[in-house]
């Protein structure tokens, strides 16, 4: 089955064809370290963190790089409010930021670039399309990119016109008299002694926003990229910054080959900002509601589409997420009972049947929304077999395994995973302990370490060691 995905560039549904064979180069920006997350953000990255799982589990080689903006007015503004160095503060909402993402499934991206990390490479990109005359250094000390030298690019992106940016881009646009035009943007900002900076051919200072996305994406991806995303409020100017920037430093086009966007997290249909004072952090919400029913809430809805946080949504969510655990805890517990003589009740077939919609539905530009509906039609189909009628073994580990197969990429049943069914306190049979350790290879083959290391303890637990051999896993009791 083919995987269309939406496109912001063209504004169109087109097949997903990767530049170069199998290899996927995936560019998410990451966050504004100032301050702990809020929902918005988990919404951005649990949407592509699912694209990304989707991609690895059609089979596509992902190197997936999402970067860290810690150096940046907001973070000197903070700083300067709570008295604190400005990089020890970036510094500490980093691992904010880490371990909320860790709490929520998100898997750890295979490069996080820190921007302080690479002022060299900024410095060199910014130094190079001043040689080209698409930037310039004014007397301040600061240098932008000229617009003029790519007019008709402006709009590339955003779809609007240059009348239309300029009434629209608001306080976004740095608002400079040393400019040339008003939309020209900051490649390196000066920065006064009492303020993070770095020596640079232009005298001390620091990168702008939109540089250092072009410099970690080609750093540890590629020059030209297959998908690159963020919010929708990404999309002007920082996006169509990095394509103009971009293409001109390396002389190709495209910059990326597909453009994709999330829609906002709001309250009372308004986005959740920080800037706006209408938000709550991952923490706070992770306080009321277990990580598996966030997660569930935003997958529940398309990656583009808008989803309005309440406290009552999340309660439905989780609600709604209950069925699909209860129903695989249901069946673990079934299994444990099941013989392998019993029927097969038509499952086989109707696991087919489910992966056939799973994969339909996700290959129409990642729509978990659709995915989860007909998940949900296949519970109720399980559930009514496991009332009261005998499905064999065989069967019913054939269905948990789909579940575990389709959670590789939604990654909402994490806990359902700790195979403790119900209250037993007895051991685990041989089979359970095979299956988990079945779980764990494959959460190790997709790197998710963190689940692979839950399984082990959990067996550990329960009095079983796991050993990794040359000639695959060995358990035995302690
Ligand atoms: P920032 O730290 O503000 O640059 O945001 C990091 C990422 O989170 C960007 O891709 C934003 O578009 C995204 N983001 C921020 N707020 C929201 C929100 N309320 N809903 C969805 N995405 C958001
Ligand atoms: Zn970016």
């Amino acid at each position: 089955m083919v995987l269309k995905v939406h496109n912001t560039l063209t504004r169109e549904m087109e097949e997903f064809i990767p530049l170069n064979g199998n290899k996927v180069n995936m560019y998410v920006c990451g966050p504004t370290v100032y301050d702990h997350c809020h929902l918005g953000h988990a919404r951005s990255y649990v949407s592509f963190d699912v694209i990304r799982r989707y991609l690895s589990y059609k089979g596509y080689d992902v190197n997936y790089i999402s970067n860290i903006t810690d150096v940046d007015d907001k973070v000197i503004e903070r700083a300067r409010e709570s008295g604190e160095d400005p990089l020890e503060l970036a510094d500490r909402f980093t691992q904010s930021f880490i371990d909320d993402m860790e709490e929520l499934g998100v898997r750890v991206p295979d490069t996080q670039p820190r921007v302080t990390e690479h002022i060299p490479q900024i410095i060199e990109m910014i130094g190079a399309l001043v040689d080209k005359g698409t930037a310039y250094a004014t007397h301040r000390g600061n240098v932008y990119y000229d617009l003029e030298s790519s007019e008709d690019m402006i709009g590339i992106l955003s779809h609007q016109t240059v009348e239309g940016l300029l009434e629209g881009s608001g306080s976004r646009v740095e608002i400079e008299d040393d400019k040339r035009y008003q939309l020209d943007f900051v490649l390196w900002k000066s920065s006064p002694e009492d303020e993070p900076g770095w020596e640079s051919p232009w005298g001390r200072g620091r990168p702008g926003w939109h540089i250092e996305c072009s410099v970690m994406s080609m750093g540890y991806g590629s020059e030209q990229l297959d998908i690159h995303g963020g919010g929708l409020d990404l999309i002007f100017p920082h996006h169509e910054a990095e394509i103009l920037q971009s293409e001109s430093y390396t002389g190709k086009q495209p910059f990326s080959r597909y453009w994709l966007h999330n829609g906002f997290l709001t309250i009372d249909k308004e986005k959740m900002s920080k800037s706006l004072g209408n938000f709550f952090t991952i923490k706070e919400v992770l306080k009321k509601f277990p990580p598996s029913t966030v997660r569930f809430f935003i997958v529940n809805t398309h990656y583009r589409n808008n989803i309005d946080y309440s406290e009552e949504h999340l309660e439905e969510a989780g609600r709604a997420y209950e069925r699909i655990s209860n129903t695989v805890t249901n069946i673990k517990y079934a299994m444990e009972y099941a013989s392998e003589e019993g029927d097969d009740f038509g499952l086989y077939e109707d696991v087919v049947e489910a992966r056939r919609s799973f994969i339909e539905s996700m290959d129409e530009d990642f729509n978990t929304r659709d995915a989860l509906a007909n998940i949900f039609v296949f519970t109720r189909k399980i559930n009514s077999i496991l009332s009261g009628k005998k499905a064999s073994k065989e069967v019913l580990r054939n269905v948990l395994e789909f579940f575990m197969e389709i959670d590789q990429v939604l990654g909402i049943l994490k806990e359902s995973w700790q195979l403790s069914s119900g209250n037993r306190n007895e051991g685990l049979s041989d089979e359970e302990i095979e299956e988990l350790i079945k779980l764990r290879d494959m959460a190790r083959n997709e790197k998710d370490w963190n689940r692979a290391d839950v399984i082990r303890d959990e067996l550990k637990e329960k009095g079983i060691i796991i050993e990794d051999g040359k000639d695959g896993v060995r358990w035995k009791y302690v």
